[in-house]
């Protein structure tokens, strides 16, 4: 039984779908105006292996997730750039792609823009201006009313009091409530705008998620998710307008999952910090896949701090669990009929079923990469005996061993790294210098060179030919 840890309720909770075989999932995404930072991926790079888990226990996943494309860090980026907020915007759409492919993070079924929710955004306000959960200023503004929601404060654990007291003196005195939060901000000159009842204008961050969670999941859904700093204002507030708007206490999101900060020697990473590591940069020194197994390798709700040392680390325990695949791959191609690995069979079974008890305790990733890692160990041994020749291979269990070893890397999302060296012609290039070397040394009649890169290249597997048009090589 999956059990996850609700913000709602700050306690572990047994997970019953709404539609008894689906899943209907909405995590925040991002607003588009730099290169997506590593604190950014995270959120992206667990529900990913949520999403597979699902996938994977023959649930039928729904993913929503939005892209803040009019914001005023985009309308700024834009005015400073001198170029159009959708340049911005577009351009850092692109890129987060780029990072979060590189992640292996599998496409959301829906990426809704605020550009292109603007209909249903503006139809909420007016629902909640009619409900009386909204006022309109003379400027064309619109502002929620908190006090009107008698539950405000129920995800974050916050009361309303204790906010007005705390509240700043410079807060805005239109407001009736220092909380009371923007839905919808009348135009200002140079602005990107749309129509709308109030005049021209954009909406207010918050309302955005609760217009499009109720376009494409409906009024009730499973999960909501996004990093623990959302909490409040932005869930709060979400759930403030859409339970309003829809008339229900009960309606939204019925689990809300937050996942921990990225830190940095122990501080939050945040782009206001300036203390932040793009995906992008870090992909010039390390693979995605160590970036994503890195993250994986510590629970969701905990803080994860990043360092170079760390990723290092993560590099070298991920090529013992690659090598073992390797292994696997080499050990399916013998032939034999005996029953050598029965065992190993057996073993590889009991793992697999607490790989899916850790991932059903909370998602907890760290947990069910460590029973990865005891069977990558088993299977070594194993390996170890039959290319020694003390154990003859068993083609029929070692097949289940290898779904099984192969189950957990689809659920966590590893050991699928493409061979890209070969996509990109990398190793077409890298030969073509080899044989160069080793053309040149012939010239020179320097056999010993010419000989010795000949052999080991054989050694390693790849072969040289001598053809009408030159030398070519190919893998033995
Ligand atoms: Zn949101």
């Amino acid at each position: 039984m999956l059990k996850v840890y609700n913000t709602m309720t700050r306690a572990k909770e047994e997970f019953h779908p709404l539609e008894a075989g689906k899943v209907s999932i909405y995590c925040c995404g991002v607003t588009p105006y730099n290169h997506p930072h590593i604190g950014n991926a995270r959120p992206f790079v667990t529900w990913d292996v949520i999403r597979r888990y699902f996938a994977k226990r023959g649930y039928e996943v729904r993913y929503i997730q939005n892209f803040t494309d009019v914001d005023d860090k985009i309308i700024n980026a834009a005015n400073a750039e001198g170029c159009s907020w959708s340049d911005i915007s577009g351009r850092y759409i692109e890129s987060y792609f780029r990072s979060m492919d590189a992640l292996n993070i599998r496409r959301a079924d829906l990426y809704p823009r605020v550009s292109e929710t603007m209909e249903d955004i503006i139809r909420m306000v007016e629902t909640l201006v009619e409900k009386g959960y909204a006022y309109v200023l003379e400027n064309g503004d619109v502002f929620y009313r908190v006090e009107k929601f008698e539950e405000y404060g129920k995800l974050s654990g916050r009361k309303l009091e204790d906010m007005q007291a705390g509240a700043r003196i410079d807060v805005d005195r239109r407001k009736h409530h220092p909380m009371d939060f923007a839905l919808w901000k009348a135009a200002k000159p140079g602005e990107p705008s749309w129509d709308s009842p109030w005049g021209k204008g954009r909406p207010g961050w918050h309302i955005e998620c609760s217009a499009m969670s109720l376009k494409y999941l409906g009024e009730k859904f499973d999960f909501h998710g996004g990093g623990s700093d959302l909490i409040f204002p932005h869930h709060e507030n979400e759930i403030a307008q859409s339970q309003a708007c829809i008339g229900d206490a009960h309606a939204f999101a019925r689990y809300w999952l937050h996942n921990g900060f990225i830190t940095i020697k122990s501080e939050k990473m945040s782009k206001s910090r300036n203390n932040f590591f793009t995906v992008k940069d870090i992909l010039q020194e390390f693979p995605g896949e160590v970036i994503r197994f890195f993250i994986l390798q510590t629970h969701y709700r905990s803080p994860l701090d990043f360092s170079d040392e760390r990723l290092q680390e993560a590099q070298t325990s991920l090529a013992r669990l690659q090598n073992t695949k390797a292994c696997l791959e080499e050990l399916s191609a013998k032939e034999g009929t005996a029953e050598t690995a029965a065992e190993l069979c057996g073993k590889a079974e009991t793992l697999l079923a607490e790989f899916y008890e850790a991932m059903e305790d909370d998602f907890n990733t760290a947990l069910a990469i460590s029973q990865m890692f005891a069977l990558s160990k088993e299977i070594n041994i194993y390996y170890q005996d039959v290319v020694a020749g003390k154990t003859e291979p068993d083609a029929k269990h070692l097949e289940r061993v290898k779904d099984i070893y192969m189950e957990m890397a689809e659920v966590t999302g590893i050991l699928e790294a493409q061979d890209t060296a070969k996509e990109d012609g990398l190793a077409d290039k890298l030969m073509d210098i080899i044989i160069g070397i080793r053309q040149d040394a012939r010239k020179e009649k320097n056999w010993a060179v010419a000989d010795r890169i000949r052999d080991e290249l054989k050694t390693a597997g790849i072969m040289l030919e001598d053809t009408p048009q030159g030398v070519r090589w190919k893998k033995a």
